[in-house]
């Protein structure tokens, strides 16, 4: 059987480094497989989901490369589930409970009181045929419940190993509210069964709900697919990434200029030990990953982290292959030469503009000592000039004015460029050529 896996997220928000930590670890081990990768949008709480968000998924999982085989959406599958729906419930496992929910709150005050837990008490099912109609009548529309089989539900998590979870312990879930709608949880087996997926890969947060789903798995006559609990991603100071999510948003990290590699191996290697190292494409990733390598601890995810792989990996990026990525970043006019200077001194693509400036536009005088700048500009040689220029050229300046080291240095950088660090001048100088140079010697602007 081959291997099916999908990311499932809800379109009530904009998908974040949380989000997209889930679906590249479903990415991976379906290329590694040779599977298929389904995303599947949950979108049956129409009050919340929006196509705004459900195309902004697309957009993010689309420039991050995470493409899908197989796309599903909830709101499309309704006939689907209520089938699901008159089976569960021809088969006694979905019953009709009319409670609202002060009564239901107040049965647990008093479960709680009497020291018990606060399990559903099921006495819905007490209800004979003629009680249920009259509630009907008197206006009470049913919400309905899956009625669990009180044991040990196990399954060997491809995590976190061997979990079980004693569903006595648990309350039946509501499966269908009183308008209708359905819960994410019958959706979800449904579709899990419908479109053959093979693992389910999710946050550790849906662990509870496992022992649930395996049930109901088994009563439409399926085996449960294999489940595998990612542990959620936490902060610098071991906190839920929750409460920032908006500035860890995807469309976020898009727009601050963040290559989509760096985000995707940074994801790939937290929480695995492996070391963070930049990977240029999504085909490197594959061969390593492994979700034993997990374990139940968090992983912190660092902004500072994820922006020096960044710079790592443009370091990295040879010219024709950032060449894309600058235009769209308004800088088209940049070059093979000026990018292979610039590359190592960025930390996001659209810094490579202060080079461009500097080497290309115009900047600023910033000589102090213009008798200084004289003396080197009478000593520049004429081009053309080549990476040895700028040794030679510093040689003659330290001859005609006495001055060496850094008091040599730092006011010829300053005068160059406008700032006291950057590349390397052998490569710079090159790339201002003598014209500019002469001028910014001169205190002019230029
Ligand atoms: N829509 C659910 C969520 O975003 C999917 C959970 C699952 O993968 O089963 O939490």
């Amino acid at each position: 059987m081959s291997v099916r896996v999908r990311f499932a997220p809800s379109p009530t928000g904009r998908l974040h480094v949380g989000n997209i930590y889930v679906a590249l670890n479903n990415w991976l081990f379906a290329r590694q497989r040779g599977g298929s990768f389904l995303l599947r949008l949950d979108d049956t709480d129409i009050e919340r989901s929006t196509a705004a968000f459900a195309a902004g998924i697309e957009t993010d999982l689309g420039w991050l490369g995470l493409t899908w085989d197989v796309f599903a959406r909830q709101t499309e599958r309704l006939a689907t589930y209520d089938a699901a729906a008159v089976r569960l419930k021809a088969s006694g496992r979905l019953y009709p409970c009319y409670e609202t929910a002060e009564e239901l709150a107040l049965k647990r005050k008093i479960q709680l009181g009497q020291g018990r837990p606060p399990v559903y008490d099921r006495a819905a099912l007490k209800l004979s045929a003629d009680e249920r109609a009259a509630l009907e009548r008197d206006g009470y529309q049913p919400h309905w419940r899956f009625k669990l089989e009180s044991r040990r539900v196990e399954w060997r998590d491809l995590v976190r190993g061997d979990e079980h979870i004693d569903t006595a312990s648990q309350s039946d879930p509501v499966l269908i509210r009183a308008d209708g709608t359905y819960l994410y949880t019958l959706p979800s087996v449904v579709d899990d069964i419908e479109l053959g997926v093979t693992h389910v890969i999710r946050g550790n947060d849906h662990v509870t709900n496992t022992a649930t789903q395996i049930q109901i798995f088994e009563a439409l006559g399926s085996k449960a697919p294999g489940f595998a609990h990612l542990p959620l991603l936490v902060d610098a100071a071991g906190e839920g990434l929750s409460k920032r999510l908006g500035s860890l948003s995807i469309s976020d990290l898009r727009a601050q200029g963040l290559e989509p590699m760096a985000l995707n191996a940074y994801l790939a290697h937290i929480g695995t030990g492996d070391p963070v190292v930049p990977v240029r494409h999504l085909e490197e990733l594959v061969a390593s990953h492994d979700l034993a390598k997990f374990g139940k601890s968090s992983p912190r995810f660092d902004p500072a982290e994820l922006l020096h792989l960044n710079a790592r990996l443009l370091h990295l990026l040879p010219f024709e292959e950032a060449r894309a990525h600058l235009a769209g970043v308004g800088l088209a006019e940049v070059d093979a030469a000026l990018w292979d200077v610039a590359r190592a001194n960025v930390e996001k693509i659209e810094e490579v503009a202060e080079w461009h400036r500097i080497c290309r536009g115009t900047i600023a005088p910033t000589l102090a000592d213009l008798s200084f700048g004289q003396a080197a500009a009478d000593v520049l040689p004429p081009e053309p000039w080549d990476d040895g220029t700028w040794k030679n050229w510093t040689d003659a300046v330290k001859n005609a004015t006495g001055r060496k080291g850094k008091d040599l240095f730092m006011p010829l950088r300053l005068a160059l460029t406008g700032l006291d660090h950057g590349p390397e001048l052998r490569l710079l100088l090159p790339l201002i050529g003598r014209e500019k140079t002469l001028r910014r010697l001169r205190g002019e602007s230029a």
